[in-house]
């Protein structure tokens, strides 16, 4: 049996995985080369960090859409 890792990012299962500290809040992410390479945050860390630090701290994600998902609507990021 297989252990089936996803990726916090896209959620895609990947044959290797690498840990990475997010950008946005103190935590190590598993993501995949792909989205490590594009330099993507998992959209709910967006939304987490959003909500925790405000939406300036977010914001170039929010704009560049560096993440995989709908798109984060401002309501979202409020708490
Ligand atoms: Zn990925």
């Amino acid at each position: 049996m297989t252990e089936k890792i996803l990726c916090y990012s896209c959620n895609k299962t990947k044959n290797k995985l690498n840990a990475k500290r997010s950008s946005l809040l103190p935590i190590n992410l598993l993501m995949c080369e792909s989205c490590i390479n594009a330099k993507l945050e998992p959209r709910w860390i967006v939304i987490l960090s959003g909500r925790q630090n405000g939406m300036e701290h977010v914001r170039d994600f929010v704009l560049k859409k560096r993440y995989i998902g709908n798109e984060i609507s401002a309501s979202e990021l409020m708490v």
